[in-house]
């Protein structure tokens, strides 16, 4: 299957970094992709050496300077093409992001429909890349400003969206005028080599110099290349708050600009007033979808005391009925994990969950038997805890939720709710409006995402993602996301025959 889906891709050779000698493909050791699904092998691809680097950013250098010059809306035009080629190859793409991530094949899909609305969004932007006119206090002056393309966009970017979240990125920095240059997850190469190959072609057809999308590949050595380099003006990095700090401290060194996108340790809040049915269908697709490998994946339900029991037994009968396999399957709910080091760390978590007091009620456990040969398949798992364990405080990257247990009014909910050190997405399930505004207040989540009667996981391209505290800050997708891939510029015009100064200062010679 994965051969015709690479062929349909334009991904034939096994060994891509040496057979094309395209700037995009490095000349560096191999990695390999195995499939989280079965162990498989699917292809190698060579890393990028400090040498193929330096070459990638004299071609993204020299593409900016043509780029930059392409008015807004024709550079829309490109992104509106590349849109409905990712609607031609929604299928292959999507079975790609499934087989070598290991997500669910809707899931696969609902990644590449990402793609798809960020760049309708983007065409509509480039035709909205406004600043504003400001009354100037001197006569015969005209004051306004406006924005003009950045120059380099860095994205590093993690393995659970191996696609959806270069498009986010791209897509903004091309409609503003900025060349890109990627180092995915070192995970999934192979998606971004499909990636890569998709908009090459858009490119040719149009006439667009390659270096406007570079990809280099390799681990978190080829992304320090970018995070040290002065000539890449903004680093978009999405991936834990480890490697945001990392990045963020290098970049900041050198005063350059980065968009952080990391860690959560997301929480439904359910209060008396809460939909049990929507609560768990809710809960249940926060925590188990992508096994549990979401940035807003839910890992905390903050639940009332006076609906505590009802709710963990709809939760415990819903889990009953989880399917667990292979995630080409449409039938199975929940696929596997990313690797065999993931798997490790999802069995060490509950180990130091029950070694802190936390009470299992649906068991975990690795699943290894018939069907899930050479897979990371685990059981979703839940655990009866409390906010103060150290592992409810830290994100663990699998399918384990955690129940704790509130009484009284919903600030105290919320204050548990804030009580962790990640802010991505938070959510409150209730009927009760007061809940529901105290809940959005200033003195109520401290998210970047808030949600009433939606779960956590999953959020519109429309609206800015992002998160505060250790989530890093950083804004991408919708809203006015794209002006941080511009910089801003203030213009004075002065159509009078005499200069004056600003604030009355006289200046006679
Ligand atoms: P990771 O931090 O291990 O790796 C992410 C990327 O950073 C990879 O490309 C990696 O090679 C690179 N990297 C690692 N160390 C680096 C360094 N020192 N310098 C430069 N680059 C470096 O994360 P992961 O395991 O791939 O992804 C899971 C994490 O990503 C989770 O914490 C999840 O919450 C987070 N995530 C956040 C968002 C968001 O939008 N907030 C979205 C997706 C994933």
């Amino acid at each position: 299957m994965i051969q015709d889906v690479l062929k349909q891709l334009g991904i034939e050779d096994k060994n891509l970094g040496t057979s094309t000698g395209s700037n995009w493909f490095g000349s560096g050791e191999e990695i390999s992709s195995f499939s989280p699904v079965n162990g498989e092998y699917i292809a190698s691809v060579n890393t990028t050496t400090q040498e193929d680097y330096n070459k990638v950013i004299s071609t993204a250098e020299k593409a900016f300077k043509e780029w930059r010059m392409v008015p807004a809306p024709k550079r829309g035009e490109i992104v509106r093409q590349f849109g409905n080629r990712l609607r031609e190859l929604k299928e292959p793409l999507g079975k790609l992001v499934s087989y070598e991530m290991g997500k669910s094949l809707q899931e696969g899909y609902g990644e590449v429909q990402e793609m798809i609305d960020i760049c309708d969004f983007a065409v509509g932007l480039s035709r909205q890349l406004y600043g504003f006119t400001i009354h100037s206090e001197r006569p015969g002056h005209r004051m306004y400003d406006q924005y003009h393309p950045l120059g380099i966009v860095g994205i590093i970017s993690a393995f659970n969206f191996p696609v959806a979240v270069w498009s986010w990125n791209t897509a903004l920095a091309w409609v503003c005028g900025d060349v890109c240059i990627w180092k995915p997850s070192e995970k999934v190469p192979l998606c971004s080599i499909a990636c890569q190959k998709i908009i090459a072609d858009i490119f040719k057809e149009n006439n667009v110099p390659e270096g406007v999308s570079c990809l280099i590949n390799g681990d978190y050595r080829v992304g320090e290349f970018m995070s040290m380099d002065n000539r890449i003006p903004l680093i978009s990095a999405t991936g834990s708050t480890r490697m945001g700090k990392i990045v963020a401290a290098k970049v900041a060194e050198r005063l350059g600009r980065s968009l952080l996108e990391l860690g959560g340790n997301n929480a439904i809040i359910v209060t008396p007033d809460a939909d049990i049915k929507m609560t768990v269908i809710g809960a249940v697709f926060g925590a188990v979808g992508t096994c549990g490998q979401r940035c807003t994946s839910t890992r905390r339900l903050i639940i009332h005391d006076s609906i505590y029991d009802k709710v963990k037994d709809a939760l415990v009968a819903a889990y009953g009925q989880l399917k667990i396999g292979n995630p080409l399957d449409e039938k199975n709910h929940v696929g596997p994990l990313i690797d065999h080091d993931a798997v490790k760390m999802y069995n060490e978590a509950l180990e130091k969950a029950k070694s802190e007091g936390g009470n299992i009620l649906v068991e975990g456990g690795i699943l290894d038997g018939d069907g899930y040969e050479g897979g990371c398949y685990v059981k979703p798992a839940i655990v009866e805890a409390k906010n103060e364990f150290e592992i409810v405080q830290h994100e663990t990257f699998a399918p384990i939720l955690y129940l704790i247990k509130y009484s009284g009014d919903v600030e105290n909910a919320i204050e548990l709710q804030n009580g962790v050190v990640q802010g991505l997405s938070s959510a409150i399930m209730t009927s009760n409006l007061r809940e529901a505004e105290k809940f959005l207040s200033q003195a109520g989540s401290d998210c970047g995402i808030a949600n009433v009667n939606i779960g956590t996981s999953g959020a519109e391209i429309g609206g800015a993602f992002g998160g505060e505290k250790e989530t890093g800050g950083g804004r991408e997708s919708g809203s006015d996301a794209w002006k941080i891939y511009m910089r801003r510029q203030t213009n004075t015009i002065n159509y009078t025959t005499e200069l004056h100064l600003a604030h009355g200062i006289k200046f006679d010679i």
